[in-house]
């Protein structure tokens, strides 16, 4: 990676201060780690972790609800490290109902097509996956199906960030694969510097870059070092279909209070498909002991070895926290990667 390796070199020049820069994707965390991206930066210059991994923000009272629906006897469908993530008595997999992993929505409807049982997809994901979930429910599937909808998004919660001021952060590394569905406008309302980036090592060295030299320069401006995917405006398409089957919500995530407007829930019209209202599920607000600090490394004040348990009593065979089980999760990337910093 010889471009990689230039700009390595322009950023060790660049850095003259201590910046602190946050993403918010776990593609963002993988790429980093597996590129050792860590290793080769400035010392001064500090990425940390954001609330980027869907599967790890979907709080304890969500997960809780998904477990009740296996129990009560539905089909649970979802994806493989939802079965896994720990409610507040235990998790998917462990509930010893009928809960099966789907590759995505589509495959949910299919069971449901082959059942007269109540069949739950529990929908999980941030903007980038709720277009696709959209689509599927205007099709109009059988009415022994409906979602659980977990899904977030993410301004909202850099908005709550940038609010509570809780750690340092001097810019955004955007994420590539929701702004490829969103465009980038919306960002344009934080005065931060921030820099979309896509997922090869040079594209994450080069949004680090650009970023860097917008904090050098006392610039805070919305950036595409991903113009092969992403454009300002977004998929409009995709975002239509995803507002006439949603609208946002208030909602908590894991590690977060509630953060207003930061959820899609289903528009009145699709309340025969919404779970949460078909079997009259109550969310509850879950504050559980724990030496598990997945709350902080989600709000990105504390890193995944900080942890007691990380690599010891939390491995991804035995995982205590979601951010261990999810392979977005920063602790189970951590592991994977064996980064410690
Ligand atoms: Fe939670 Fe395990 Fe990560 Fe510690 S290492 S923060 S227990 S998931």
């Amino acid at each position: 990676m010889a471009v990689g390796k230039e700009i390595v070199e322009t950023l060790r020049q660049t850095v003259d201060r201590d910046i602190s820069l946050m993403h918010i994707c776990g593609t963002h965390e993988a790429a980093i780690a597996r590129h050792g991206i860590r290793s080769v930066l400035p010392e001064r210059l500090k990425i940390v972790m954001g609330p980027g991994c869907p599967v790890c923000i979907t709080p304890q009272g969500e997960i809780d609800a998904a477990v009740e629906l296996a129990e009560r006897g539905c089909i649970v469908a979802t994806y493989g490290d939802l079965i896994r993530v720990p409610g507040s008595k235990g998790t998917l997999e462990s509930s010893g109902g009928d809960v099966r992993i789907v590759q995505g929505v589509h495959k949910a409807v299919e069971i449901a097509e082959q059942t007269d049982r109540e069949v739950v997809f529990i929908s999980v994901g941030f903007e980038t996956t709720a277009p696709t979930v959209a689509a599927t429910l205007l099709a109009k599937p059988p009415e022994n199906f409906s979602i659980l909808s977990c899904h977030r998004l993410v301004p909202p919660a850099m908005k709550w960030l940038l609010a509570q001021g809780e750690g340092k952060i001097d810019g955004f590394l955007l994420p590539g694969h929701v702004c490829v569905v969103m465009g980038y406008q919306e960002y344009e309302q934080f005065p931060v510097p921030q820099v979309v980036a896509g997922f090869e090592a040079e594209d994450v060295l080069l949004g680090l870059l650009m970023l860097v030299r917008q904090v050098k320069e006392g610039r805070a401006d919305v950036e595409n070092a991903y113009p092969r995917a992403v454009s300002r405006e977004g998929n409009v398409k995709a975002q239509h279909l995803m507002y006439e089957v949603f609208e946002a919500c208030d909602v908590e995530w894991r590690g977060f209070p509630v953060i207003p407007q930061s959820g899609l829930t289903l528009r009145e019209e699709f309340a025969g498909y919404d779970a949460q209202r078909k079997f009259d599920l109550v969310y509850k607000k879950v504050t559980k002991p724990s030496a598990c600090i997945c709350d902080r490394v989600l709000r990105g004040v504390a890193q995944p070895s900080d942890c007691a348990l990380f690599g010891k009593v939390c491995t991804p065979r035995t995982p205590v926290g979601p951010c261990m089980v999810s392979h977005e999760g920063a602790c189970k990337i951590w592991q994977t990667y064996h980064q410690r910093h």
